[in-house]
């Protein structure tokens, strides 16, 4: 789960980290409401679930109040793209505004877990080179940006802290709140389930002190049930709408940009449907479980999800009945297909216990399926469907 930037720094204030003092605003005049109290130059900030940002055109500083309302009511409604967002851009419905801060230098600071090394392991990462351009300095100095990485059990150390501060080029002092930060980091990565934490920048002010400006936080999903105060945190303005509807039916669905809708029994053999989509030419439209049980109502539901997708020209069900009986798939399919008058042409490929009376029950249902024996027979049978 992903939450706006106002949200995260009051989250990194809470663990002791220096965040602008700054407060969010809907319209224009609460904006200019906000300048005045904060009284001094203000940076007007658009709130989105995507980076990038500042080179949209989502970043605005304002020198008084007048200014504030005119860049808040710029921002507020716009539809903000960069290269995060897509070509079709977030609509802004809140911006951040905060006292503008006289900045020396951008760092970058971040903990992800590394999934790469096996095992899960966090891993810290620190660039001199912060700012907009981070991922260039990834892409063309990766020498620029120093990690280490952060054994479960041993937890962060404060040697690890002074490796990245020495490669951050700190002084004694900064060094001090920089390890004081990165502890407080790791704190709050561990005590909320976070996926990742992203300080972008962290300024070095004129005066000489750490400030994190920009910030990211990315919470791991399996986390929620235990952190109501997080899950409050959500924006559904923010989430794709047919994601919030899966996640109200139970159902592991992700939107994808192909044509071919898939419903497949389990997460392993959902991946290798959609792989093997690809390996026939074709483009799978999402990423859909229905989940072990795949129940008549379960199934119905998916059906829904996947049709209420407007790319979708077929799908390919793909389920595998072994405690579940697939004469039991079936009668859910031809229930569920009736009961949402499906449209389009269905491939479906069942194996397990029954699978000949599944099958023969689809074939004489008198709807839009088309039976295939193998997996890949399936998925080249369903592109060739798209014609
Ligand atoms: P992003 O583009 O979505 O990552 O948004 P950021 O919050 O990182 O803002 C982009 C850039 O705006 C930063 O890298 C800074 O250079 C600049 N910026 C943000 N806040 C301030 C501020 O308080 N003062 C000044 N001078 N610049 C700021
Ligand atoms: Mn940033």
């Amino acid at each position: 789960m992903k939450i706006h930037e106002y949200q995260a720094k009051e989250l990194l204030e809470n663990y002791g980290i220096p965040v602008p003092r700054g407060a969010v605003a809907t319209t224009p005049d609460e904006a200019r409401g906000i300048a005045v109290r904060i009284a001094g130059r203000v940076v007007v900030k658009a709130q989105i679930h995507a980076g990038g940002r500042g080179k949209g055109g989502g970043v605005k500083p304002a020198a008084s109040p007048e200014e504030a309302f005119e860049a808040a009511r710029a921002i507020l409604g716009m539809q903000l793209v960069t290269h995060q967002t897509g070509p079709e851009g977030k609509k802004v419905r809140k911006v951040l505004l905060e006292e503008a801060s006289s900045i020396r230098k951008e760092l970058y600071l971040s903990l992800v877990v590394d999934r790469s090394r096996g095992r899960e392991c966090l891993v810290a990462m620190a660039s001199e080179a912060g700012g907009m351009d981070i991922e260039q300095v990834a892409a063309t100095h990766p020498g620029k940006i120093v990690r280490c990485a952060i054994h479960p059990a041993a937890g962060f150390s404060p040697f690890q802290a002074r490796k990245l501060a020495v490669g951050l080029g700190l002084d004694a002092e900064q060094r001090k709140a920089f390890g004081e930060i990165v502890r407080n980091l790791y704190r709050l990565f561990l005590e909320k389930d976070c996926s990742l934490l992203e300080i972008n920048p962290l300024a070095i002010t004129e005066g000489g002190k750490l400030l994190a400006l920009d910030t990211k936080i990315n919470f791991d999903d399996d986390g929620l049930p235990r952190h109501p105060e997080i899950r409050q945190l959500r924006d559904p303005d923010e989430e794709d709408p047919l994601e919030v509807m899966a996640k109200n039916a139970n159902v592991n669905y992700i939107k994808l940009d192909g044509n071919v809708g898939c419903m497949v029994n389990g997460a392993g053999l959902a991946m290798t449907t959609m792989d093997l989509i690809k390996m026939a030419g074709g483009e799978p439209a999402n990423f859909l479980d229905v989940g072990g049980g795949a129940s008549p109502e379960q199934i119905e539901k998916a059906f829904r999800i996947i049709t209420s997708d407007p790319n979708v020209r077929c799908i390919l069900i793909n389920i595998f009945g072994g405690i579940l009986r697939c004469d039991r798939v079936s009668a859910g399919l031809i229930q569920a297909a009736g009961n949402i008058e499906a449209k389009l042409p269905m491939v479906v490929r069942l194996q397990g216990t029954n699978v000949e009376e599944g099958r023969r029950m689809l074939q004489e249902s008198g709807l839009r399926f088309t039976v295939a024996d193998g997996l890949y027979e399936a998925a080249q049978k369903a592109v060739a469907l798209l014609g």
